[in-house]
């Protein structure tokens, strides 16, 4: 109930023009991102990056309404790439496809990615493309089939969400193509049509993909905060053989630092996914939905402020 709830609020964009006044809504985002500039972004990547952390960026925004706007996140993540490569530190990019214009024209969006991967390719960055709500599975992972992977291979790569009840022949279509996955559970309000009601199968088909990936994966990402599954891809690397450099552990920022560091120092990769931008309304309210503590954590520091502010 609360869960969806914020997911319905992550889609009211008039609410978030009231929020983004509020003081307290902006500094419990800056909890989950990074800042509103680039440079700030730059800052949270050399700080993961002392850490032995990579990481990759994330400029905010989604379903852009015009193409200037689409356009202009093209050129946004290009220049993101463009000071990855200048300043020299260890991060790659993630986009959505909605904010290169696919509600508007696939074809617009197709040429802003293509965009983008040409300047990836000349510096050898990495580009992932996010997975988004299950509206835009089939569209991105058709774009991604047939004009990504054979254009731009290792360069590129896709998410799939456990959530959604197509993810096991998706990661199978992937696999057999060779190409890089982050496997999630899903951030979106779904319908039962489409993605498991219980968090039980949704957990149990992150536990069983991550298997398949770690055997015949090419470099797969595991993103989730959560420590049983985290477990259970080490295990099962362990008792297969398989070397902790053949994958990676995601997590998001501000989310589990703890387990971020501890991963690290156990001998995986990790890498966290750093947001910035002033456009933090949605994203701020899906970490809500995924962990009601955060709003209790969010309604204390308003009483804590309130209570300090009459005090003084
Ligand atoms: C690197 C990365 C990239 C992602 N990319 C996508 C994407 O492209 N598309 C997409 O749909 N989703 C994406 N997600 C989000 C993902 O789908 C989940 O919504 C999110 O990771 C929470 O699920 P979980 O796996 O951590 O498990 P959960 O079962 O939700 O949480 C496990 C435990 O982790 C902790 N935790 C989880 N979330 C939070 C939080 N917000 N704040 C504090 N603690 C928390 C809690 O202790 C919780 O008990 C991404 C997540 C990561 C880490």
């Amino acid at each position: 109930m609360l869960r969806s709830s914020f997911l319905w609020l992550s889609e009211q964009r008039s609410i978030f023009e009231f929020i983004k006044r509020n003081g307290l809504a902006r500094r419990f985002a800056s909890r989950f991102v990074a800042g509103e500039t680039l440079d700030h972004a730059m800052t949270a990547t050399r700080e993961l990056n002392a850490k032995d952390i990579s990481v990759s960026l994330d400029l905010l925004g989604e379903s852009v309404t015009t193409p200037e706007e689409a356009t202009g996140a093209r050129d946004a993540a290009v220049a993101i790439l463009d000071r990855i490569q200048a300043v020299g530190v260890r991060a790659n990019l993630s986009i959505k496809l909605t904010q290169m214009g696919l509600d508007l024209d696939q074809a617009l969006a197709a040429a802003n990615v293509t965009a983008i991967l040409e300047r990836a390719r000349a510096h050898g960055i990495f580009v992932r493309i996010d997975m988004e709500a299950s509206e835009y599975v089939q569209r991105t992972l058709d774009l991604f089939h047939t004009q990504l992977l054979g254009a731009y291979g290792d360069l590129v790569g896709v998410v799939i969400q456990t959530m959604l009840r197509r993810a096991e022949t998706d990661v199978e279509a992937l696999l057999a193509a060779r190409a890089r996955v982050r496997l999630v559970k899903g951030a979106y309000q779904e319908p039962d049509s489409v993605a498991f009601p219980a968090k039980r199968d949704v957990d149990a088909t992150f536990a069983s993909l991550s298997e398949r990936m770690l055997e015949r994966g090419n470099y797969p990402a595991f993103a989730t905060h959560d420590e049983r599954l985290i477990t259970h891809v080490k295990r099962y690397a362990r008792a297969h053989d398989i070397p902790a450099e053949r994958f990676e552990f995601q997590l998001l920022y501000g989310v589990r630092r703890d387990l971020q560091e501890q991963l690290r120092r156990e001998g995986y990769n990790v890498r966290v996914y750093v947001p910035y931008g002033t456009e933090w309304y949605p994203y701020l309210m899906r970490r809500l939905a995924e962990r009601p503590a955060n709003v209790a954590f969010m309604v204390g520091s308003l009483a804590r402020e309130t209570f300090g502010r009459r005090a003084s």
